[in-house]
């Protein structure tokens, strides 16, 4: 009985996630939608409990509709490989679903229209650790889990605060890496506290297989 709510949950879950993406394809809540070529929704597993924000799609994740397959993409990749990790077991997605023009700063308005899809997938997913990728996904998070920290991504990267029961971590972007290998090592340095927050919630097997989460 138990198994079979469990099931029909995810099944559910899995419904009103692709729902969502679809309704991603037609959204005009914001100007974005004007220049874009895809949607970029997200990308993963919505059994992770590790939900990575960047801050929004660049001119190849607009053209593919794919979270970070440019060049910050790699440095991510090479990043979660560092702690034995694939894009498979973790869900990436942005603080803003369309490409803002030549790659500017999304702005308030836009992260605000945008908030109605990232809300509906991180009530989905329930992640329990939330990584977000520069500044303004840093701040995105800070202000929905009321956490009051002012300080910038230089000084609070790598900090870990907890909230309503998420692990909350923000982090440089991937970016700041593609040409400064000293970026690159503070960034893999901050992403060892991803394994360590995993075991800290006895993430391994145990746990998990029993819960159906994958980490
Ligand atoms: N930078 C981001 O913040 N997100 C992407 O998807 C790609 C680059």
């Amino acid at each position: 009985m138990e198994n079979n709510s469990f099931v029909e949950s995810n099944i559910r879950k899995k419904e009103e996630f692709e729902e969502l993406e679809e309704e991603s394809k037609n959204c005009q809540r914001c100007k974005l939608y004007k220049g874009r070529t895809n949607v970029v929704f997200g990308k993963g597993s919505i059994d992770t409990r590790i939900l990575f924000i960047g801050e929004g799609p660049g001119f190849n994740e607009d053209k593919k509709g794919i979270p970070f397959c440019g060049k910050a993409g790699e440095i991510l990749d090479l990043l979660l490989l560092s702690i034995n990790l694939k894009r498979d077991d973790v869900y990436i997605t942005n603080i803003v679903k369309c490409r803002p023009p030549n790659n500017r700063d999304p702005e308030d308005e836009e992260i605000k229209s945008c908030s109605y899809f990232l809300t509906k997938q991180i009530d989905l997913i329930k992640p329990e650790i939330i990584v977000p990728l520069g500044r303004h996904s840093m701040r995105e998070i800070f202000n929905r889990f009321s956490i009051d920290e002012t300080g910038a991504i230089s000084k609070v990267h790598g900090n870990i605060y907890e909230k309503k029961g998420v692990f909350i971590l923000p982090l440089y972007h991937p970016a700041v890496a593609v040409y400064n290998p000293d970026r690159y090592l503070l960034l893999k340095k901050d992403f060892e506290k991803i394994g360590e927050l995993i075991e800290r919630k006895n993430y391994y097997k145990k746990e998990g297989e029993e819960n159906g989460y994958l980490f």
